[in-house]
């Protein structure tokens, strides 16, 4: 998506080797009518599926989970990371180890808010090496809905998430993908293996 690739190049940050800081329109500040086009972009990619719950894990994917619910007129439900005296039985739960904090985090959803008859878009900020949509392919599993696709707003192609989740037949679309990060610039497109595929 063309609009979303020069903000990143506009505004995007590398941090180390393989990090890409976009927190002044993505997961800190948050630019609402980017995030509309956004959600209007998931929207056009998944129309077709009969979505009937949005899935995401707080807080990063909140902002475009939101706007794609905009679009799809279904609920959004995200993920917790923390328990607390609200939430705390009839979960379920699974273990996410998370790549940009280096810890591992318990997220929870209600019973109440996902059943057998839900089809479900999952939809995150980055896709790295697939560990959060792993603990919310998770979730859907133990709550016997369906998985239908992985909407996500910048994949890091040269991470093993994409080749993870495409090995398992997941229906994936990701509205930026970042091939790689050389000397200071980030390169857009598919990595190799993707194009050997
Ligand atoms: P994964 O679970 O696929 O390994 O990593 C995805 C999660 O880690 C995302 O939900 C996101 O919050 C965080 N993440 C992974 N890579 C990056 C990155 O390069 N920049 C930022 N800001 N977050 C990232």
């Amino acid at each position: 998506m063309k609009i979303l690739e020069e903000r990143i190049e506009k505004d995007g940050r590398i941090l180390g080797t393989n990090v890409l800081k976009v927190d002044s329109f993505l997961n800190h500040q948050v630019d609402p009518d980017l995030m509309m086009q956004l959600g209007e972009e998931f929207y056009r990619r998944f129309k077709d599926q009969n979505i009937t719950k949005i899935l995401t894990v707080e807080s990063s994917g909140i902002a475009p989970a939101v706007a794609a619910g905009l679009q799809f007129h279904v609920p959004v439900v995200f993920a917790r990371k923390h328990k607390s005296l609200t939430l705390k039985d009839n979960l379920y739960t699974s273990t996410v180890y998370s790549y940009t904090k280096q810890t591992s985090n318990e997220i929870a959803i209600s019973h109440r808010f996902l059943n057998d008859n839900d089809r479900v878009l999952v939809i995150d900020d980055f896709l790295a090496n697939g560990q959060a949509v792993e603990g919310l392919m998770d979730i859907i599993n133990q709550a016997g809905a369906t998985l239908c696709g992985v909407g996500i707003v910048i994949e890091k192609s040269f991470q093993k998430g994409r080749q993870l989740l495409d090995e398992r037949g997941v229906h994936v679309e990701s509205l930026a993908r970042i091939k790689a990060f050389e000397d200071g610039k980030i390169v857009f497109g598919p990595d190799e293996y993707e194009q050997n595929h």
